[in-house]
């Protein structure tokens, strides 16, 4: 049933119970319904179609309605959709554990499954810090993280967030303090941070980098000697050391791990987004023998004290084991790289365009940092992005680009020309100087 104007009934009425996701639900527009998706594009209720350029918050990365993925999950649920994993074992989420630790080349052997990215932070959290008090060292309780950083929205992934983002400015002081450093991205960092592990090491349980590409903190790249420094630091001040490769995982940038660029380890490592392909919600939280060791005892409060009901959900991990499956089938890490010389070349010309600050990319992501002065802005980015046939939700200060890895050059050509489209009138229209 569709309404006045094309808006199909269910819109405007759900409108007024839905809380939407970082929304100012008095200011901003409607949502668009979105109704069918296929490949790399959205169909709207209105019949139009989109290019999508974020694949659903980075997640769908092989694009949508992928049949090999669709059949998995059809197959799993006609079969069991779901069994609680505490005393029971379900055969995808059992296989899923083992290729995830293939990925790791066994370093990290040990998975836990939870059900969005946060969840699978604050499990790598819980696991750091129980690791010492197992031992112990139950004063090692607090974290380091880093400018720039943005790890959740639940509480402890909050405090390892840079305050600085503005995305949780109204909870500070009601989450924990943690410790905010500089990424060690030259040798004067590497020192700040040696200082601060020297003085506070002994009361900390571990480091948390996403490794190679801060995302929501801004698309802000740095490289592989910042992992290597950090791996030798943890290891200095026996420190843990956390991957949240949430986003940088799993190919967005080029390997399957982000990490495999730098050669090192963590000893905890989380995976969410592209994990299920972008179907269902699925996260996990992978830890190295070591500290899976200190868990082992003959006591049980020693365990993980962790739970979620839909902990190894089998219909997720039929789909996680159906999008691994399809970086095996498919070249996906050569069209990774294939985008990755495309991307940040069809979009260089915004360079000309004045306001526009920087352009950058890696992997599958494309970058255009603007001077923008408010939300007003962006939210006519975000309607004229629309009106130019495509899917392209800036934040902050940038516009991106987080295609599925496979798109091809006509939908890519769609993206990169919204952007070069619209991006001079946002200049022209709100004053920008060269
Ligand atoms: N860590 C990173 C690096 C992320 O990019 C995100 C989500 N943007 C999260 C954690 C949180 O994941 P979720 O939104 O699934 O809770």
């Amino acid at each position: 049933m569709t309404g006045g104007g094309g808006a199909p009934d269910w819109l405007g009425d759900g409108y007024g119970h839905v809380w939407m996701p970082y929304t100012q639900m008095q200011t901003s527009p409607l949502p668009q319904a979105a109704v069918a998706t296929s490949g790399t594009r959205i169909r709207l209720a209105d019949g139009r179609e989109l290019v999508d350029g974020v694949a659903s918050w980075w997640a769908a990365c092989h694009g949508y309605n992928h049949p090999h993925i669709v059949d998995a999950i059809k197959t799993q649920a006609d079969r069991m959709p779901h069994v609680m994993l505490a005393g029971l074992a379900n055969e995808p989420a059992f296989i899923l554990a083992k290729r995830l630790s293939m990925l790791t080349d066994h370093a990290l052997p040990r998975v836990f499954f939870s059900e969005s990215g946060s969840v699978a932070v604050e499990v790598a959290l819980k696991i750091a810090a129980q690791y010492w008090h197992n031992q112990g060292q139950g004063q090692r309780s607090k974290f380091i993280s880093f400018r720039g950083g943005y790890h959740g929205d639940t509480f402890a992934t909050m405090s390892l967030c840079d305050p600085a983002d503005g995305f949780h400015a109204a909870f500070q002081g009601v989450a924990p303090a943690q410790f905010l450093a500089d990424l060690p991205v030259d040798g004067a960092a590497e020192e700040g941070l040696s200082q601060l592990l020297a003085q506070n090491g002994h009361r900390t349980a571990a480091m948390v980098v996403e490794p190679l590409v801060q995302g929501a903190g801004g698309m802000l790249f740095h490289d592989p000697g910042v992992l290597q420094r950090l791996r030798r630091l943890a290891d200095t001040h026996d420190v843990l050391l956390i991957f949240d490769e949430i986003f940088s995982g799993l190919g967005r940038l080029g390997t399957m791990l982000a990490c495999d660029q730098a050669a090192v380890r963590p000893d905890i490592l989380t995976l969410s987004k592209t994990l299920t392909g972008g179907t269902l919600p699925l996260a996990a939280t992978l830890a190295s023998e070591k500290v899976f060791d200190a868990f082992q005892s003959d006591k049980l409060e020693h365990c993980l004290m962790h739970g979620p009901t839909f902990t190894g959900n089998a219909l997720a991990c039929a789909a996680a084991n159906a999008s691994l499956d399809l970086f095996m089938h498919e070249p996906r890490l050569h069209q990774v790289q294939a985008l990755e010389d495309r991307l940040v070349p069809s979009l260089a010309p915004c360079r000309d365009i004045p306001g526009v600050q920087d352009v950058r990319g890696k992997g599958a992501i494309g970058v255009i940092q603007l001077d923008i002065g408010s939300f007003e802005e962006l939210t006519w980015l975000r309607g004229r992005f629309v009106d130019a046939g495509s899917w392209i939700r800036p934040f902050g200060n940038i516009v991106y680009l987080t295609p599925a890895y496979g798109i091809d050059d006509g939908d890519l050509a769609t993206l990169t020309g919204a952007i070069l489209h619209v991006l001079p009138e946002w200049s022209d229209k709100f004053g920008k100087a060269a």
